[in-house]
């Protein structure tokens, strides 16, 4: 019988457990035991119903592109409670000032590949425009050394490219700061278009025509897909699959040590465990203290992953008060405007299935790695700080029915320029040690697809049997 300590309850640690409840299915000797140091499992997967509105402390949804989450609901049987976004109202407005202005149409991702709405567009200056013309003669370049998100597209569109776009834009999935992401690890796709066509205009154009004969006469998937009464489905379906006595809440393992081959699993107040294998599911810092003993290289890289804080405030408004609000999926902030709120996303906008007609919800976001300082606050000085900057910035000066705040501290790993490189070494150290296993968002993709991936990698990995065949698949 092989035993499996589990670390840590979020999705990657839930995703581990419910591949070894498989392998048991199957006939497997396996056992775990997953230890969770909070009353709560889902770790940042958190949702709440409140007068009939679905409100999401984390995450809302999950990229649809990336196949993990959707496969494993589907597997779960509620793939029919997969929702996509509502991508026929996709606009995002960038706040300047007072105004709230689109982004252009055509622009993909970061990139434009429409030239009349781009210049047309009152969010760049025509120093910036005549950038984005130039970039189409950009010349290839190999893919050398890493470098930050903000050197790469300031090379191809100038700064202000970086202010108004790629900050807020990037801020919003990793809490982040271009400056000090790594492009590689975060846009990596646009480091080979670079390295292949230079000009990534030229590039996306490209990949936009071979996309539409591949799509040709297909729907369009949804951009992101979530669960029809939020992701906290996905946490409940999964857990209902488990075994519930070796779900251990309320228990923080305190250090780790290895004799030969098995681990011991220390924790306060409690006896210690042997196990055979170790998956670690953790943020990648626990995970290195917690390796401290066992492999001081590996603990040293695990500690180095930096992370980012962040706070996530839900208002929810009678529908009727939120009239001049305009369509769109919300806006995002960019860091000169001086604002502490980073995003603003329209809730019964982008996932119309989750307030009823007569209301509305707007989730702001605050922190992040430029405001770590934010957590300081206490809720009423964030809520007069959410309300006030909604007055002044799309003029709501209505009281919410219901507000909600929820803290994540050090929650989103950031992968700063040289991050794959350190990811090579914690997999190759990794994997010199019989019986351990990390998974979580820290290494090759920060969302809730890529955790799902990672924990059932995990657990496959413990087992020595070979990684799952697609769609579990790096
Ligand atoms: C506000 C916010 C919004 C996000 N939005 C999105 C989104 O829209 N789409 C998307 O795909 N991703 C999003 N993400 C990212 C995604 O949610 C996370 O990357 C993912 O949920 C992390 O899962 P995890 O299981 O690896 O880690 P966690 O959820 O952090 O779980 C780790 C668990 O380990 C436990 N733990 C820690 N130390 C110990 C210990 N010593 N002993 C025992 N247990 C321990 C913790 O209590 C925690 O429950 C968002 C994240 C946040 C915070």
């Amino acid at each position: 019988m092989t035993r499996v300590a589990i670390i840590g309850g979020g999705i990657s640690g839930l995703s581990a457990a419910y591949a070894l409840e498989k392998e048991r299915a199957k006939g497997t000797p396996v056992e775990y035991r997953l230890y969770e140091s909070s009353p709560r499992l889902g770790g940042a997967l958190y949702s709440e119903i409140l007068e009939g509105c679905v409100v999401e402390a984390g995450p809302d949804s999950f990229i649809s592109e990336k196949p993990w989450a959707a496969a494993l609901c589907r597997e779960l049987g509620i793939g029919d409670q997969l929702i996509g976004s509502n991508d026929e109202d996709r606009k995002t407005w960038i706040v300047s000032g007072k105004r709230l202005i689109p982004l252009p149409d055509g622009l993909m991702f970061l990139v434009p590949t429409k030239i009349l709405p781009t210049a047309f567009s009152p969010l760049f200056s025509w120093g910036t425009k005549f950038r984005m013309a130039k970039e189409l003669l950009h010349p290839p370049r190999p893919m050398n050394e890493d470098e930050s998100v903000a050197a790469f597209i300031e090379r191809h569109f100038g700064r202000e490219m970086v202010d108004r776009l790629a900050d807020p834009m990037l801020s919003g999935i990793y809490g982040g700061d271009t400056d000090r992401l790594s492009v590689r690890a975060t846009l990596g796709r646009f480091a080979e278009m670079e390295e292949k066509y230079g000009s990534l205009s030229r590039a996306m154009l490209v990949a936009n025509k071979k996309m539409k004969s591949v799509m040709a006469g297909k729907p369009k998937p949804p951009l992101f897909t979530s669960l029809r009464n939020g992701m906290q489905q996905m946490v409940d379906t999964l857990v209902s699959r488990l075994t519930p006595e070796w779900l251990i809440l309320n228990t923080k393992v305190d250090s780790i040590q290895k004799h030969r081959d098995e681990y011991s699993v220390m924790f306060a107040g409690r006896e210690t465990e042997v196990f055979d294998a170790i998956i670690l599911a953790t943020p990648a810092n626990i995970a290195g203290r917690l390796l401290a003993d066992i492999d001081r290289g590996l603990a040293s890289d695990l500690q180095q992953v930096p992370y980012s804080s962040s706070v996530t405030a839900t208002l929810i408004y009678d529908m009727a008060d939120l009239r001049s609000l305009p369509g769109g999926h919300g806006f995002l902030v960019p860091r000169s405007e001086g604002r502490r709120m980073r995003a603003c996303t329209f809730v019964h906008n982008k996932f119309p299935h989750r307030a009823p007609p007569d209301k509305g919800i707007l989730r702001c976001f605050l922190g992040g790695a430029n405001d770590e300082a934010i957590l300081q606050l206490s809720d009423e000085e964030m809520f007069a700080i959410v309300q006030r900057e909604l007055r002044e910035i799309i003029g709501l000066t209505a009281q919410p029915r219901i507000q909600r705040l929820y803290r994540w501290r050090g929650a989103m790993a950031q992968y700063p320029p040289g991050h794959l490189d350190r990811v090579d070494r914690i997999e190759k150290a990794a994997a010199l040690v019989p019986g351990l296993a990390i998974a979580g968002n820290a290494f090759r993709g920060i969302g809730v697809p890529d955790c799902v991936r990672t924990g059932t990698v995990a657990a496959t990995t413990v087992l020595g049997l070979p990684s799952p065949a697609s769609p579990i698949k790096r």
